[in-house]
């Protein structure tokens, strides 16, 4: 450890780490730089934005059998939201980074570059310009396949860091994953890049203390991390809520602006144009009970699938409950899914076979999908006529579906659920009342009042051909009499036996 003090303020810093190049003074946050046997002050640093996290400097933990303390962060931002990451200094003087994304973590180390020569098995790793999401890159005998590709730029700093950065610093990154594996380039640096390795952690495993405390983060804040914070639209003074911390893009469900609530201050990112209000099954703000525990909707989009033949529509639904975080619903015609963002990603088996928890799924659908409205909160930025490859793997009941964009691919999981149990969630929801009363009768209702009016339409037909004819003869009143039952007899059976069902 080697002890400075502070050339603008006098007070007392310390650099922990000996590959730490740089500390930001924690009472002036002037940016100190170590150079020789001299420390450098070379101007402010931003400090830091309140964003609900648990850890800080000084949090320890325990990884792969090894105490770690948090001795630096920087804060990141790019065009879909916000995240940290925390140097890590482990005990026998080694460091690492822990990432901290609205509540998911990932520990990574870097890889000396002799460890990534020899892993790397003679093949370049390839320039920033070339990767895209779905890239491959073989390492240390794994496959991985590109899940990530962005632009950052660094918004505020703490503590101790291993390279010098300043307001402005940008850093380009492209993350892989190989099922529950992580693998990170950084080309902050220029070509090649700096490799890391891991993989996704909770603070549970981690063991980690001298975290937070809620009541700390609310003091510093007001709220905490998924508290609604109720906020006038700068643009059109609509009520709208955002999630501190974890859903912070908001479009005004009034006037569709873009609203970035991850500031101070709310910012109109940019004005959508009009669009008519969607009638939907479910609102942002509705709330249902699923698994026993309270749920939230913050946003809705609409998607269309631009199919040539028959086009096709869904919505879905964003959902997010304080301990559980967020997770989705999606109402299509043909039913409802519920589906999860999966961090352990599928195995691709062959190019049309995934495997995902012993289980295999056969490719099956592949189709784009495009926004067509959106409204609400969310946790990156929506923007209507974003984009995305959908590809399914697996039967309807139970699928994985690989989405990729421009920038990155999530897998995720969907089930189907019936209408029903949908309606059951969310009971207090007027757009769902009538599923949840009589889903099967609600069905065949329709049927039903298609019978009705067409055995009027007939029986009037009946009347008009046969009475002229039973009033001259006698004999057609019979045949009106077999026409009327013919007709309504079914319709009768199947109401009673519907209402018995
Ligand atoms: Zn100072
Ligand atoms: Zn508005």
């Amino acid at each position: 450890m080697q002890e400075i003090n502070c050339p603008s303020c006098g007070a007392p810093a310390a650099f922990r780490s000996s590959a730490a190049v740089m500390v930001v003074c924690e009472y002036c946050h002037s940016t100190l730089l170590k150079d020789a046997d001299t420390v450098k002050d070379i101007g402010k640093m931003s400090a830091v934005l309140e964003d609900y996290t648990p850890l800080q400097i000084h949090t320890a933990g325990q990884w792969g059998g090894q105490g770690f303390t948090l001795v630096g962060r920087i804060q990141l931002r790019y065009d879909a939201g916000l995240w940290n990451e925390w140097y890590v200094l482990f005990d026998d003087g080694s460091d690492g980074w822990l990432a901290d994304a609205s509540g998911q973590y990932m520990l990574t180390r870097r890889v000396t570059p002799a460890q990534s020569a020899a892993q790397l098995d003679g093949e370049a790793l390839p320039r920033f310009g070339q990767l895209t999401p779905g890239t491959p890159l073989y390492f240390d005998k794994h496959r991985y396949l590109a899940s990530d590709v962005r632009s950052a730029r660094c918004t505020g700093g703490q503590g101790e860091l291993p390279f010098a950065v300043g307001a402005g610093w940008t850093a380009q990154v492209a993350d892989f994953r190989d099922e529950g594996r992580f693998l990170t380039l950084d080309y902050a640096d220029g070509d090649p890049p700096a490799i890391y390795t891991g993989q996704a952690v909770t603070l549970g495993q981690l063991k980690c203390q001298l975290l937070r405390e809620a009541e700390q983060i609310a003091g510093t804040a007001d709220r905490y991390r998924g508290k609604a914070v109720p906020l006038a639209c700068p643009d059109c003074g609509g009520p709208i809520a955002y999630r501190a911390g974890v859903a912070s893009f908001v479009v005004c469900p009034s006037c569709h602006s873009q609203i970035d609530c991850t500031t101070s201050t709310a910012l109109v990112l940019e004005k959508q144009r009009e669009l008519d209000a969607l009638k939907t099954s479910l609102s942002p703000g509705d709330t249902g009970t699923i698994d026993g525990k309270p749920y939230t909707v913050l946003g809705l989009m609409q998607c269309t699938d631009h199919d040539e033949e028959e086009a096709s529509t869904w919505v879905e639904y964003l959902l997010f409950n304080e301990q559980r975080g967020l997770m989705w619903l999606v109402e299509q015609d043909s039913g409802w899914d519920r589906v999860e963002v999966l961090d352990t990603w599928p195995r691709m088996v062959s190019g049309t076979t995934a495997s995902y928890q012993g289980q295999t799924f056969q490719q099956g659908y592949d189709y784009g999908s495009e926004v067509l409205y959106a409204a609400g909160t969310f946790n990156w930025r929506v923007r209507v006529g974003d984009r995305t490859r959908l590809t399914e793997f697996g039967k309807p009941a139970r699928r994985l579906t690989r989405e990729t964009s421009g920038t990155e691919i999530v897998w995720t999981l969907s089930t189907t659920v019936a209408r029903a149990q949908v309606a059951q969630w969310f009971k207090g929801s007027p757009g769902l009342a009538e599923a949840a009363r009589a889903p099967q009768a609600a069905a065949s209702g329709t049927d039903l009042a298609f019978c009705r009016k067409s055995a009027k339409v007939y029986a009037i037909l009946l009347a008009i051909l046969n009475v002229p004819v039973a009033l001259i003869t006698d004999r057609g009143w019979i045949t009106i009499v077999v026409g009327f039952l013919l007709l309504w007899a079914p319709i009768w059976l199947v109401q009673r036996w519907a209402g018995k069902d």
